[in-house]
This record gives C-alpha cells, sequence and structure tokens, in this order.
C-alpha cells in the first residue's frame, strides 16, 4: 500500500522550521526530502532538494510532485488547489479534507460539534446584524475571530462592551468570521495524534501549553490533567483524526476547565501537520512526532510514542535567540535553532527542551 523504501523522497509543502525538522527526522530513516516554498526558508538547508515557485503556479507544483513519492504540508492554509495539483501526480498525505476543515474555524466548529466534541460556543458572522444577534446570544465577553488565515492569535479581536462591538468587525478587516463565547479554562493543552496509512493510532502524553502575546511560549509534561482528563483528550483526538481519514500528525488544541465542569474538554482548533505544542517530543521521546509524520507519509509503521523524560519546551522568540550560548552551557538542555536570519519581533527562532529523568 504505496510504502516508501529508504532513498525515496517525500515532498514537503513549506519550507519553515516545521519542514527543517521533518526533513530532518526523515534524513534519519534514509529519506530524502524535496521542499516547495515561495520563499527561501530554514527547511531549504537541510533537504536534498528545493523548488521555490508561487503555491498558485500549479505547473511548477505537478513538476514538483512528480519527482516525489509522497507529498506533505507543514502549513495548514496550503491552497486547496495546490494539493490538488499535487495529488494529479503523487499521493498527498494528509488528504484534502483535513486542509478544508482546518482552513475554516466555522467548518472546524461545525465538523467538530457534529462529532459530538464539545467547542466554544459560536456563531457565524457575516456582518454588523450577525454580530450583533450573535452577542445577545452567546453575550460579553466573546472572541470574534476570522473564519480563515488566523494563527497566533492574529484575525481576532476580544468583544467586552458596546465599543469594542463597534469596532470589532472593522479590527478583523470586514472578514467572514465566528464569534465565540469565552470558555473560563483552568488551562491550555494539545494532544498531537498519528495515524498511519493504514488507520492505526497512537498518540503523545498531553503537555501543558502556555502562552505570551497569543504565541505558544511553553509546553510541558506532564500536565497537571489528572488520568481520566488525558484519555478524554486522547479519545477526541483519535475520533477527529479517525473522521478525517488522516495520514500523519494531527494537532488538537483543547481547552481544560477543570474537574467540575460537566465537559471538562473542549476543543479549540486543529492543526494538520506536526505542531509546536510537540516540539519536546524529539527530545523526551524514541520517536518523535516529526519522526511519525515521516512514518505514515511514507506509509511505515508508527514508532512508539512513550515519553522517557519529563520535559519543558520553551520557545526562543524575536531576540530571545540570542542567549544561544549560554543555552548551550546549560545541562540538560537541548538547543534547537531554526537558521532563520533577522531575529524580528514575534519571530520563531529556535526553542530549548529541558529534560529531567521522568519524575
Ligand atoms: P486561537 O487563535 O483560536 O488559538 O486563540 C488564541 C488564544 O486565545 C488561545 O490560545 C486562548 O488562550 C485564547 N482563546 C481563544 N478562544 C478562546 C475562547 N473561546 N475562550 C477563551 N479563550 C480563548
Amino acid at each position: 500500500m504505496g510504502v516508501l523504501e529508504p532513498g525515496s523522497t517525500i515532498g514537503i509543502l513549506g519550507g519553515g522550521q516545521l519542514g527543517r525538522m521533518l526533513a530532518m527526522a526523515a534524513a534519519r530513516l534514509g529519506l530524502k526530502c524535496h521542499i516547495y516554498s515561495d520563499v527561501t526558508g530554514p527547511a531549504c538547508d537541510v533537504a536534498a532538494a528545493a523548488t521555490i515557485a508561487p503555491y498558485e503556479d500549479l505547473d511548477a507544483v505537478r513538476v514538483f510532485a512528480g519527482k516525489v513519492q509522497a507529498v506533505t504540508y507543514e502549513f495548514e492554509n496550503v491552497p486547496l488547489a495546490t494539493a490538488a495539483a499535487a495529488a494529479e501526480k503523487t499521493p498527498v498525505r494528509p488528504g484534502p479534507k483535513a486542509l478544508e476543515v482546518a482552513q475554516d474555524r466555522l467548518t472546524e466548529k461545525r465538523f467538530i460539534s457534529g462529532l459530538g466534541i464539545p467547542v466554544a460556543p459560536f456563531a457565524a458572522v457575516d456582518g454588523k446584524a450577525d454580530l450583533e444577534a450573535a452577542l445577545t446570544t452567546l453575550g460579553m465577553p466573546a472572541i470574534l475571530k476570522t473564519r480563515r488565515l488566523g494563527y497566533d492569535g492574529k484575525g481576532q479581536v476580544r468583544v467586552t462592551d458596546a465599543a469594542t462591538a463597534a469596532s470589532a468587525l472593522s479590527e478583523i478587516g470586514s472578514a467572514p468570521a465566528v464569534l465565540e463565547g469565552m470558555v473560563a479554562f483552568q488551562y491550555e493543552v494539545s494532544v498531537l495524534v498519528v495515524r498511519g496509512l493504514d488507520g492505526a493510532t497512537v498518540t503523545y502524553d498531553v503537555p501543558l501549553n502556555t502562552h505570551k502575546g497569543g504565541i505558544l511560549d511553553t509546553s510541558a509534561v506532564p500536565s497537571p490533567l489528572p488520568a481520566p482528563a488525558v484519555k478524554r483528550a486522547h479519545d477526541i483526538a483519535h475520533a477527529i483524526a479517525d473522521a478525517l481519514g488522516y495520514v500523519g500528525v494531527l494537532a488538537v488544541e483543547m481547552f481544560y476547565l477543570g474537574e467540575g465542569a460537566d465537559e471538562a474538554l473542549v476543543v479549540n482548533e486543529i492543526a494538520p501537520r506536526v505542531h509546536n505544542s510537540g516540539h519536546w517530543t524529539i527530545d523526551a521521546c524514541a520517536v518523535s512526532q516529526f519522526e511519525n509524520h515521516v512514518r505514515a507519509v511514507a506509509g511505515w509503521p508508527l514508532g512508539a510514542t512513550d515519553r522517557h523524560s519529563d520535559a519543558v519546551m520553551s520557545n526562543l522568540i524575536g531576540r530571545d535567540v540570542l542567549a544561544w550560548a549560554e543555552l548551550a552551557k546549560e545541562p540538560g538542555a537541548c538547543v534547537h535553532i531554526y537558521g532563520k536570519h533577522q531575529p524580528k519581533p514575534g519571530r520563531k527562532m529556535g526553542h530549548v527542551t529541558r529534560i529531567r529523568p521522568r519524575g
């Protein structure tokens, strides 16, 4: 069933740090990677080949896909036409359904709630009248999020009173949106689930995630979640991966509301790719999220997701990376630097995972 032997090449749409870490994991298995990106990025430094061309250049996409034995992607906003053009030449894993669902918050929320999995209360907002009606139903505070192209807290605004309600639509560029009721969560967590070509699924331990300025700051394992909540989180992620007929790593971000809540876990969003909250798996697990994504895309058996160490991953954002020499001296600190040129504010330049023997 389409197994890629060592020596085969996987094509990756996207040339960022996730593509870089995928290519490094693939190399360990004797697989090569060919990056397709609109700009030269950190993945190109470690890949066997790179094509730099617009994602809309479908002829270039077809040529690229014709040279590789499977295509995957490292960002969820790959245009559907690009994925379809690649699929004319070679298998694209994960398939188009995951992209369709994850690219539109409204479709995503309907899909997940349709599986009987709790999401934040929501309403579609296409204009002023919709927003007023949604605010009446959901109340304030609430969050208005663009349906498409939001990430790291971008494309969203909190609505807390009449003044913020009046300016909310123009702040998000009057794009089609979703209004979400605020979830009173205790923790933010995520599940990295991997589904193989044969439908087998495995999950990693659930990290506790903290954010700074809308960007992931730390992911820590173990999280303080009680065992039944961890099991429920895993079950939710398995159900979503199965319903998507998914192949590869899927990240499911969730809010944990606490033991007493009716629904202890509420899904915030999914990402059909390897995820920042799973970077700790490189240093704390025998087989990382990156290797398992490669294994799934290549049709290999999935590897063990057991955690051999406790870990805290901290992102190095912007100038944080300038501390690399100090970090390199620190025992137990695994330093990862993405090779980006300019440490601009908000740019993910690297991460450090501090590991210690399992407690
Ligand atoms: P998102 O872009 O949807 O991941 O949202 C960015 C961050 O905003 C999340 O990590 C949460 O901290 C917060 N947030 C988003 N949606 C909600 C919600 N419905 N209730 C409470 N906090 C939220």
